[in-house]
């Protein structure tokens, strides 16, 4: 792809926005019961692609990839009518009387929420369709036209999508434009209403540079380091079980996946046993024969997670295969802050394990890290849950389990600080995609004299009404 490509897809998108057709409400919702329809048209093709990029199970590419995305579509679907009614506001009785607004009962006020424009999605690798899609629904519900560029990292899942959109919608409503890292920072330099962008840290940072040449507003869905800190007033069986869910669902390729383990020394041993126990009875005794575990991505990842493998006690497989780009699941014991695996967010089957005297000690080595997009809790104490929540701060935070606060519709999803800005899901994913329009309307039936020159006394009869009210 040129520039030109990606300058005329634009335009040609710009001048579809323009028609207004997209502002119909009947006429969001008939593209998005499509998308529906066309989701479950190609369920075959999403799970083959989800296996062939990374031998992702079938039930955790359904339930994560299309269950995810037909949720989604379906919520917004229900609920769209509601969402873009305008929403009446009631004004303050202070503002009706210095700013002149002065007949009250003559005056209405609303937030309308209005399309965009021509919105731009970046996909990330692991979990490609729904973190694609899933954003699309929004942008759809919301009344825009979208670009989509979904990873090329995952190639046979990024041309299942182009194949399905391209079947479905005119390009210049929805467009896919494949390709790599040129070809974003092509598309990036073209002027957007929005760019929905999911992936690292490193790359959110060179998408909201090339935004901000456009003054275009950013959603960055990141990454980070999410702790799992383990209490010892817990159910230790069900606390570790949730945790190897979490950790080794896509062989921990996800982005709110359990980074490190916080444990509470005196139920450490315990707790592993526990944890070694689920992983046997999830993926075998030999995990690498097993078809509900994924393989990392590609070689460059399984390198670099490789390399992670070199500090601290490993005390639970290791085992890999270069060739099959397969990491078994991985616990490392006696894991400090110094080890090269508590440097970056790790993205990969890799459980390092600190142990902790005190909640305090546990709270003061999570806030050493830049703000993640998850922080973990395990413990039946009230009063450790509302410190831990008060006192670390988090896109989201799930406690007793790992990761499934994420699929809840009416939660928005998105992280703080170095884990992003913005959210979605829901209806947060509608408010993502609007613009919301402040309109007041007045009416003509007479007009009171305080708030125009000649100003003379008006000056101090309106001081002296803001100190009444
Ligand atoms: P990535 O940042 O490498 O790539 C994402 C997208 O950016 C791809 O489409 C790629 O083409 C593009 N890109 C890569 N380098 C670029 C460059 N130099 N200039 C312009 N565009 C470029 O991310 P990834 O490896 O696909 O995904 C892994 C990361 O994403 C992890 O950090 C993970 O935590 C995060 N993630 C976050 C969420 C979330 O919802 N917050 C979800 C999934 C993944």
């Amino acid at each position: 792809m040129n520039q030109s490509a990606a300058s005329y897809i634009t335009q040609e998108q710009r001048d579809f926005f323009n028609s207004g057709k997209t502002k119909n409400v009947s006429f969001r919702i008939q593209q998005l019961t499509i998308l529906k329809r066309v989701i479950n048209d190609y369920e075959e093709e999403i799970l083959k692609a989800a296996a062939l990029d990374m031998k992702k199970p079938s039930m955790e590419a359904y339930a994560s990839e299309i269950g995810t995305a037909i949720n989604e579509v379906n919520y917004a679907i229900k609920n769209l009518k509601a969402w873009t009614r305008p929403e009446k506001v009631k004004i303050p009785f202070v503002n009706t009387t210095s700013f002149g607004i002065t007949q009250h009962f003559l005056v209405s006020s609303h937030i309308y929420s209005e399309p965009l424009g021509v919105v731009l999605i970046i996909g990330p690798w692991n979990y490609p369709f729904n973190l694609t899609i899933n954003p699309l629904v929004g942008a759809i519900a919301a009344g825009n036209c979208s670009i989509v560029k979904p990873s090329e990292i995952a190639p046979h899942m990024s041309h299942v999508i182009a194949e399905m959109i391209k079947e479905t919608f005119d390009a210049e409503y929805i467009s896919v434009i494949e390709g790599g890292v040129e070809t974003t920072q092509e598309l990036l330099s073209e002027k957007f209403d929005h760019i929905f962008f999911t992936g690292g840290t490193y790359v959110g940072k060179i998408v909201m540079e090339a935004a901000a040449k456009n003054l275009t507003p950013v959603t960055l869905e990141l990454g980070g380091k999410n702790p799992c800190i383990v209490d010892h007033e817990v159910h230790i069986k069900y606390a570790a079980k949730r945790i190897v869910y979490g950790k080794f669902y896509n062989a921990g390729q996800t982005c709110v996946a359990p980074d490190y383990l916080l444990v509470d020394k005196t139920i450490k041993r315990e707790l592993l046993e526990a944890i070694k126990k689920y992983i046997k009875d999830f993926y075998g005794n030999d995990p690498y024969k097993s078809t509900d575990y994924a393989r990392i991505i590609n070689e460059k990842h399984f390198d670099r997670l490789y390399e992670l493998l070199t500090e601290g006690n490993i005390i639970m497989s290791g085992d890999t295969h270069r060739d099959d780009c397969y990491i078994g699941p991985t616990i490392i014991d006696n894991s400090s802050l110094d080890h090269k695996i508590m440097k970056d967010e790790i993205f990969g089957p890799i459980l390092p394990v600190i142990d902790y005297h005190d909640l305090n000690e546990a709270i003061s080595i999570v806030n050493k890290y830049p703000k993640s997009l998850a922080v973990y809790l395990f413990s039946n104490n009230r009063e450790k849950q509302e410190r831990v929540l008060r006192e670390t701060s988090s896109g989201g935070i799930c406690i007793n389990d790992t990761s499934i606060h994420i699929f809840t519709t009416t939660l928005p999803f998105g992280g703080v600080g170095d884990s992003g800005i913005g959210n979605y899901h829901g209806k947060a994913s509608f408010d993502t995609f609007s613009h919301k329009k402040s309109v007041m309307k007045k009416s003509f039936l007479f007009d009171i004299n305080l708030r125009y020159p000649p100003y003379k006394d008006k000056f101090k009869y309106m001081k002296k009404m803001n100190r009444f009210l």
